[in-house]
């Protein structure tokens, strides 16, 4: 017997009525995105390895440990191979034929339709003929290995080439050409017909390439702003992503390795107003109203400043010389933080090390003039909204690229992994990724640990079960017909319905309604002929007689208290 596969360790299956819940909670991320006047953007799952290491930072937690990558195998190097073939092929004298030589050759309108269908070269071939030069016309493909749509490509190339004015072909002799590394298997199955191959000496396959799933999102969205020049418009751009997420962790709840996060990013020239403390308080403060729409109570905003990247470098020796003297006392963790990146003892919950940690030097302490200004700003403009938050001075966060403001939304209900969200600013992140100058702040938060807190929260309340308006029972096979026609005319008029199966006893029918739906309506032959259907509503125990035409608008009432 073959053994039953399961969903990987750390992955799950999201399943009704949960997804439920995950799609109000991204609709409601949806609309206050767009009144904040966020955009979506979508960047793929996963990224060159490079992105994450040099974005994310090679000493963190995640690049060091949790990601999962792979090399993506070998590529085929084709344009190489194309311009080394040329050049060893070439005639040396471009305006006449030379014995064996080529000459490229085709009307730029001719080649274009070559290359789509994967011939990428006309050439000409002088040969001799006694004192005669004379050529041939070849088609050339080049291909990592020998194969058959490779041959198919030459013989549809060639079929177009009698047939197109613009090849100019049409009555001369064509030969096709499959060039191949020496290096590639021959497949022996393959058809060559007349296609004569050619195996090419030299190195055409590039070393593979090192791919990630990304572990976050906001170095895949600077990349593609970089990439897609969105600087260059001089707006500031407000975008958001909704997606899986990837982190070899140690699964436990709350912690899984495929998660999803909701998350934005405010990133644009300085000239775009980019550096402003507005920008985080703006961040901070539709944070604020996302959770309070989602329906989360209870969270609490924590807030640092880590200064600019030359603070936060001062700090890390100000913090390494401090732990000189009491590392020694401080977990296996702590001592080696201590040495490879010291700000991370600060995020150290071993109890017995708390004591020495309070101790330490405050980060606060080793900002320069204008992050302590730009921080006092953001602090001044939450007051003014109302933004309730706490400072924390240890909140350093394990990503390398933050600068000035660093935040964390906590809620009790979640236990150990408490932070529903992190984010922070980072004005270096651009540059680091070879890009301009794009001053930043975003934030991602944990989808999964939402629905956690908010099936936290229903439980108490005993929430109320989502259920349909009603449920079709026809009573009888040969009502089933009648049954899909009455379904569907509600279904267009927009209630949710459930079509029951004539096949049921009555009873059966009742049992299944009641589980799914508010009401059930009946219909038998009678119903059908007179127009007048039998419903009953489950929560009243009421049993109706409604007519047909006002069915949608009775079975949408609001069930009574
Ligand atoms: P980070 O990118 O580490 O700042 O994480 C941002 C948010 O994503 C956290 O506050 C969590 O809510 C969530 N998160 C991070 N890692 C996981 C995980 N392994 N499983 C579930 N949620 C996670």
């Amino acid at each position: 017997m073959s053994q039953t596969l399961k969903a990987v360790r750390g992955t799950r299956d999201l399943l009704p009525p949960e997804t439920a819940l995950w799609n109000r909670i991204e609709a409601t991320a949806r609309n206050v995105f767009a009144r904040y006047n966020f955009g979506e953007i979508r960047t793929p799952v996963f990224e060159d390895t490079a992105l994450f290491a040099r974005g994310v930072g090679e000493e963190t937690d995640i690049v060091s440990k949790e990601m999962y990558t792979w090399s993506d195998g070998e590529r085929f190097e084709e344009n190489k191979m194309i311009a080394e073939w040329i050049d060893k092929n070439r005639s040396t004298q471009p305006h006449n034929v030379q014995p064996g030589r080529i000459n490229e050759q085709g009307t730029p309108s001719f080649l274009a339709k070559l290359n789509a269908l994967g011939v990428q070269r006309q050439v000409y071939r002088g040969i001799q003929q006694g004192q005669h030069l004379t050529g041939v016309t070849e088609l050339v493909c080049f291909r990592p290995a020998l194969s058959t749509d490779a041959i198919s490509a030459l013989v549809k190339a060639r079929v177009l080439a009698k047939s197109d004015p613009s090849s100019q072909l049409q009555q001369g002799r064509i030969e096709l050409r499959l060039v191949i590394p020496t290096s590639a298997p021959l497949n022996p199955w393959v058809e060559r017909g007349d296609v004569s191959i050619e195996q090419f000496e030299g190195q055409f396959f590039a070393s593979s390439q090192s791919l990630t799933l990304r572990p976050e999102n906001t170095a895949g969205v600077v990349r593609s702003y970089i990439e897609n020049k969105l600087g260059e418009t001089g707006q500031l751009q407000k975008l958001y992503y909704i997606g899986p997420q990837f982190r070899r962790e140690r699964p436990q709840k709350g912690r899984y390795r495929q998660f999803s996060q909701i998350g934005a990013e405010v990133i644009g020239p300085p000239s775009s107003g980019s550096e402003s403390p507005l920008r985080d308080a703006e961040i901070l403060e539709m944070l604020a109203t996302l959770l309070d729409e989602l329906g989360i109570t209870g969270w609490t905003l924590e807030l640092n400043s880590v200064g600019s990247a030359a603070d936060r470098a001062g700090y890390n020796e100000t913090l390494r010389a401090a732990l000189v003297p009491v590392v020694g006392k401080m977990c296996a963790d702590c001592q080696r933080r201590a040495v490879t990146n010291p700000l991370r003892v600060l995020d150290c919950k071993v109890p017995d090390d708390q004591p020495i940690i309070e101790t330490l030097p405050v980060i606060a302490d080793s900002l320069d003039e204008e992050s302590r200004k730009h921080f006092a700003a953001v602090t001044a403009a939450l007051d003014a909204a109302g933004v309730p938050y706490t400072l924390n001075h240890r909140l350093v966060r394990g990503l390398d690229y933050y600068t000035r403001t660093t935040f964390e939304f906590t809620h009790g209900g979640l236990g150990a992994q408490n932070a529903l969200l992190g984010g922070g600013r980072y004005d270096g992140l651009s540059e680091m990724l070879g890009g301009p100058r794009a001053p930043g702040i975003g934030f991602a938060m944990g989808e999964d640990r939402l629905v956690l807190t908010l099936l936290a929260a229903l439980d108490q309340n005993s929430a109320v079960e989502q259920k349909a308006e009603a449920f079709i029972a026809p009573l009888g096979e040969s009502l089933n017909a009648a049954a899909l026609i009455l379904a569907r005319e509600l279904r267009h008029q927009g209630l949710w319905i459930e079509l029951g199966e004539g096949s049921f006893r009555l009873k059966k029918s009742f049992e299944a309604a009641d589980k799914t739906a508010r009401h059930i309506v009946i219909l038998g032959e009678d119903e059908l002929k007179s127009g007048i259907l039998t419903v009953k509503n489950f929560s009243t125990g009421i049993q109706t007689k409604v007519p047909r035409g006002e069915l949608a608008v009775f079975l949408a009432e609001p069930p009574r208290e």
